[in-house]
């Protein structure tokens, strides 16, 4: 390919509207643009790389005996209503309504249409396992959409949905998936995690989540140092302290002056204690009313095990005036004794003795407070984040928390969707019984950007030679002169002949612009064709990201390209 006829508009400034780098470098390529917020054009060298991606996914998928089908983006409301996801899923989905008025709403997924699909075409036994997939485009109206392809509002997702006879069925189905997965991201080249994750209100272990390891991740994931532990922090069980609190260490409650004294930190300070002596009162508003819930000082609360516990698909803390109407002060002075709503504690809350807490009443604090004796616990249960400093849930060994991008998602579904639309099939007695499911996502153009934040230098982009718009960067220096045009010219059609992927930089450029662009596009292997090299019969190579050039003769050029790249794509 020749890079004068292909668009590729390399910037050399970065864009200042983009946070990450990949977001940067994307744009700095000329592989991406932005139309609108979270909206993005692929040019062609960003085609080649999505292309490339969906390639492996297929080829997984189809391994795996899943087959490819192409589903409408454009879905009818009355689906949505027979899920009752219509009114669940929040402002993230896009809704409209076509000229006749009906609601309609563009797919952020599609369990509702694949289940209406499988309800219609199957109905018996024998047309079981079935796992189908699709590559298409999605449409989230995220919140926050940053980070270029990383949270877009209009992305590619593969999305697979499994169909099985029973449990055991779809629990071998996931497994395959799970295997499949493994062997998707390993093809592309990227250092990734497995970790357990959230399956929400659903409840059960069967939910694996896939993340790039990226200090830029916007996941947080505990891993063991010593088992094979690893979770999604939403995910990770805390492990039960040792000891319990049968009784009060002190005698009384003790009503204490602390005014203006509001935060961990300020009492804290204040009454001259740690924050493990201080229990934090949060007053929040779910779809099912407003609760408490109890955490200790140095603990965070975790949002989604308070979600699980309570089975809520919202949950908000309470605004200032609320907080107020429900304790009677103001917020910072909430607490637990005397308060009339249901009170959730933290596992490690429970187990205090002489806790200080607010005394819902303006600037004051109560002490020795006792789990047992002054409050009405509704529940105790782990609803706090797991730190680095815990132990292993699993081993009790050392814990570290790492920073991920999530890239896949495997899901064990049950019988949400097959209940609520009656998809069912007939087994061998003849009886109806619903189809056990199962779904599989993967961010087909995260990839893109995951693979870009795991791998980039000051120069540019290092793709992994799986992802990489093209292998080779062929860079001719001085192309007036007659010999290296020659030599440039059949290099390019030998190495297209062999099945190589190769961009000819035949613009009128300075070689410091070419050797630039080759970097930023981070093409693998950078091949340079000057008169001096030239003269050796030679040409030179560098792999990217590699400090030196290596000589090597024009003759060997195409079995060692075919050779590293081999190796590179060899998994
Ligand atoms: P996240 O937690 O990042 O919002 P999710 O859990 O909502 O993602 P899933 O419903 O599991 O996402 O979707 C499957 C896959 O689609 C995810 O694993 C992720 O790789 C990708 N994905 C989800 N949302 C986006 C987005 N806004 N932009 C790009 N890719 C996305
Ligand atoms: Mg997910």
């Amino acid at each position: 390919m020749l890079f004068s006829r292909l668009l590729i508009p390399t910037l050399k400034e970065n864009p200042a509207e983009a946070e990450a780098v990949s977001h940067r470098l994307l744009l700095r390529a000329g592989m991406i643009r932005k139309l609108a917020s979270g909206i993005y054009n692929y040019l062609p060298l960003g085609l080649r790389v999505l292309r490339k991606v969906e390639r492996i996914v297929r080829e997984e998928m189809d391994r795996a005996g899943a087959q490819e089908v192409l589903m409408p983006a454009v879905q009818p409301a009355e689906l949505w209503h027979e899920s009752r996801r219509w009114q669940v899923y929040g402002k993230e989905l896009l809704r409209f309504q076509d000229r006749h008025g009906r609601d309609c709403c563009f797919g952020p997924t599609h369990e509702e249409v694949i289940t209406d699909l499988v309800r219609k075409e199957v109905h018996s036994y024998r047309q079981l396992p079935l796992n189908l997939y699709q590559i298409q485009v999605k449409f989230r109206d995220e919140i926050r959409p940053r980070f270029g392809l990383i949270r877009g509002r209009e992305f590619i997702m593969k999305d697979a949905y499994s169909f099985d006879a029973d449990e055991t069925g779809a629990e071998a189905c996931y497994r395959l998936m799970y295997d499949a997965y493994n062997r998707i991201f390993t093809r592309c080249g990227l250092v990734f995690k497995v970790v357990e994750a959230d399956s929400g209100p659903i409840g059960g272990s069967f939910s694996h989540e896939f993340m790039v390891l990226a200090d830029t991740g916007e996941d947080l994931l505990a891993s063991c140092t010593s088992c094979d532990y690893a979770a999604n922090l939403e995910k990770a069980a805390v492990a039960l302290e040792p000891g319990s609190a049968s009784k009060p260490a002190g005698d009384a409650l003790e009503l204490v002056h602390t005014p203006k004294v509001r935060t961990v930190e300020e009492v804290a300070a204040f009454l001259k204690v740690t924050p493990a002596d201080i229990v934090k009162t949060l007053i929040y508003e779910t779809d099912e009313g407003s609760v408490a819930v109890l955490i200790r000082g140095d603990h965070e609360v975790n949002e989604v095990k308070v979600k699980n516990l309570l089975g809520v698909t919202d949950l908000i803390l309470a605004g200032l005036i609320r907080v107020q109407e429900l304790t009677g002060a103001e917020v910072g002075f909430a607490g637990p004794v005397g308060l009339k709503l249901p009170i959730y504690a933290d596992q490690a809350v429970a187990r205090m003795n002489a806790m200080i807490t607010g005394a819902n009443r303006d600037n004051y604090h109560l002490k020795q407070v006792h789990p047992g004796r002054d409050m009405k616990i509704t529940e105790v249960a782990d609803l706090r984040s797991i730190t680095a400093q815990d132990p292993c849930p699993r081993c009790r060994g050392a814990l570290m928390l790492l920073r991920g991008i999530e890239v896949g998602h495997i899901f064990k579904l049950g019988l949400k969707y097959s209940k609520a639309l009656k998809a069912a099939y007939l087994d061998a007695e003849g009886k109806e019984q619903y189809l056990y499911m199962g779904c599989y996502g993967i961010g087909v153009s995260r990839i893109m950007a995951a693979a870009i934040e795991q791998g980039h230098d000051a120069n540019g982009i290092i793709f992994p030679v799986a992802l990489a718009p093209l292998q080779v960067g062929l860079i001719p220096i001085a192309l007036n002169d007659p010999a290296v045009r020659e030599c440039v010219e059949g290099l390019h059609a030998d190495l297209e002949a062999a099945g190589l992927e190769v961009l000819l930089d035949d613009r009128d450029e300075r070689p410091g612009v070419k050797f630039k662009d080759c970097d930023l596009l981070g093409l693998p292997f950078r091949v340079v064709v000057g008169a001096k090299a030239l003269a050796q019969g030679a040409a030179e190579v560098r792999h990217r990201g590699a400090p030196d050039n290596l000589m090597v003769p024009l003759q060997d050029l195409i079995p060692y390209l075919k050779d590293q790249i081999a190796q590179e794509l060899h998994v």
